[in-house]
């Protein structure tokens, strides 16, 4: 069934495993709400230990069997049908994931209905060009050096940004010869069906890809089941400590996407025009439910009362409402529980020394779905909870500071290192500054995920890199051949 401008409800009751539509092992379903409405929009079944370890041994078949003898101009070729076949869904990918989570629907076309074919593209192309296999002199021969598939993947992901965040670890695992499980968050039940439609389509032997819709329990089984090489998680900090700690003992390969307490640093000298135009997909980026929104926003006293007053007209003029028009800037929260996690630490604000700016409330005008006014509190202590804690919603805190090296220990003071921005009129001023925050992307005068460049966090915001060449190195390990110098000269 497709999504149709009459809202159409889903019934996604069958699990992507081993190139086919199967039927669930157990009878757990769960009911997806419409964010905007509270509506139900579709039902998925929801998987058990059981649907994960035939899903892995689908998986592990595929690496031992063809999938594990392709060469990388195979791989790169069978990538690019699935771009192909996701690019001709973009469009009905990137509705039902702005139904399901509120994002506005332009930020859905990008990241949604775009950035996941384009990432298929892209890896494939890297594949074809990098040596995988290389003789080097040794002191009694020659050592080839392999880069060989990690082998299967379990790739666990969140509801904020569901299509490009798989894909950011499905298309370098398939480009490197890896297998992939992938457990979608119950929250964004319904769009990980359009992988396995696209995967059909394109000819994707079975098992190499195989889709698990669980909640965490199941999640947990991926992580420990011992037919699984490698976990890339992408998710909350409390649930990847979890899962670290699994991996460490289980010595499995890990890679940890987690949540962002992130900073925006107006320099003294910055343009407020500037600034503006560019706070939307700094600071409130998906309604702010996107880990490196820079909610914390760092303010030179010399020019404090400007900037608040900047924020807060930004705020008051955000559009609020259906995710679906192209006007709207600001949708609605993703579920309940998370409309009630805002609220609580809007509560929480107006109960600090903070003065509330903007907003502060759920919209008069929206009786139905989840939606909470953009929010700003101005002189916020670093330390409060508003400041320090990830909010994951429109709700942003202003801070003043005296000179740029308070700026910085305020930047640096927590314990997340996701994103960040600097903004000044003096662009190499805004990148001595940016060297030295402690965060794993930063922009100068504007941010925006850039896809060919590393992306990850440093102190509890995660461990290693997704995208760019370098997310490769995920999903390939090195293996030294000893030799005969015979082999320099093949
Ligand atoms: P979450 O941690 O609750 O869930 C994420 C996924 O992990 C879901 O699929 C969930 O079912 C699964 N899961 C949870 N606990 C598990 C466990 N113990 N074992 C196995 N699987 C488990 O996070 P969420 O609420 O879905 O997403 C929001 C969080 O994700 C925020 O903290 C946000 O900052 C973070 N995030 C980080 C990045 C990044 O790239 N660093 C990107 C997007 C979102």
């Amino acid at each position: 069934m497709t999504v149709t401008a009459a809202r159409t409800e889903l019934e996604r009751t069958r699990f992507f495993i081993d190139g086919e539509w199967v039927m669930p092992r157990g009878s757990d379903t769960h009911v997806a709400l419409e964010a905007a409405t509270g509506t139900p929009l579709g039902t998925a079944s929801l998987g058990t230990d059981a649907d994960i370890d035939a899903a892995v041994h689908a998986a592990h078949r595929a690496l031992e069997g063809p999938w594990g003898h392709t060469t990388a101009a195979e791989r790169a070729t069978v990538m690019r049908r699935f771009a192909d076949a996701l690019s001709a869904r973009a469009d009905e990918t990137s509705t039902l994931v702005s139904r399901e989570n509120g994002m506005p629907i332009a930020l859905s076309n990008a990241f949604n209905g775009a950035a996941p074919a384009g990432l298929l593209r892209m890896y494939a192309d890297l594949i074809e060009t990098m040596p995988l296999e290389e003789a080097r002199p040794s002191p009694s021969g020659a050592t080839i050096v392999r880069r060989e598939p990690v082998g299967v993947v379990g790739a666990i992901t969140p509801w904020n940004y569901p299509q490009v965040l798989a894909m950011m670890k499905i298309a370098p695992a398939l480009a490197a010869g890896c297998t992939v499980v992938l457990k979608p968050s119950p929250e964004t039940a319904l769009d990980g069906y359009i992988l396995g439609d696209a995967a059909i389509e394109a000819g994707l032997p079975p098992g190499v890809l195989n889709i698990v819709l669980a909640g965490r329990e199941a999640g947990a089984a991926l992580v420990s089941h011992p037919l699984v090489d490698k976990i890339a998680f992408t998710g909350s900090t409390a649930a990847g400590r979890l899962i670290g700690a699994e991996c460490g003992r289980l010595i499995r390969r890990c890679t940890l996407e987690l949540g962002g307490k992130s900073a925006a640093i107006v320099l003294d000298d910055t343009d407020i025009a500037t600034f503006v135009a560019g706070l939307g997909d700094a600071s409130f980026q998906n309604n702010g439910q996107t880990c490196t929104v820079q909610s914390r926003i760092l303010a030179p006293r010399s020019r404090y009362a400007e900037v608040v007053d900047a924020v807060a007209h930004f705020a008051r003029d955000m559009i609020v409402g259906d995710p679906l028009d192209p006007a709207v800037t600001c949708g609605p929260m993703a579920s309940q529980a998370q409309l009630e996690r805002v609220l609580g630490y809007i509560d929480a604000g107006k109960r600090s020394s903070a003065r509330l700016v903007a907003g502060g409330a759920r919209p008069a005008a929206l009786s139905r779905g989840w939606f909470v006014e953009p929010t700003v509190f101005a002189d916020v202590d670093n330390s409060e909870r508003i400041a320090q804690e990830e909010i994951f919603g429109p709700v942003v805190t202003i801070t003043p500071y005296d000179g740029d090296d308070e700026a910085v220990r305020l930047a640096n003071d927590s314990e997340y290192g996701l994103g960040g921005s600097v903004w000044t009129s003096d662009e190499e001023r805004g990148l001595a500054v940016a060297r030295r925050i402690r965060t794993g992307t930063i922009g100068v005068n504007y941010y925006l995920q850039d896809l060919g460049a590393p992306f990850g966090g440093m102190k509890s915001s995660g461990l290693g890199r997704e995208l760019g060449p370098e997310a490769l190195d995920n999903y390939l390990e090195y293996k030294s051949i000893y030799a005969s110098a015979d082999q320099l000269h093949r």
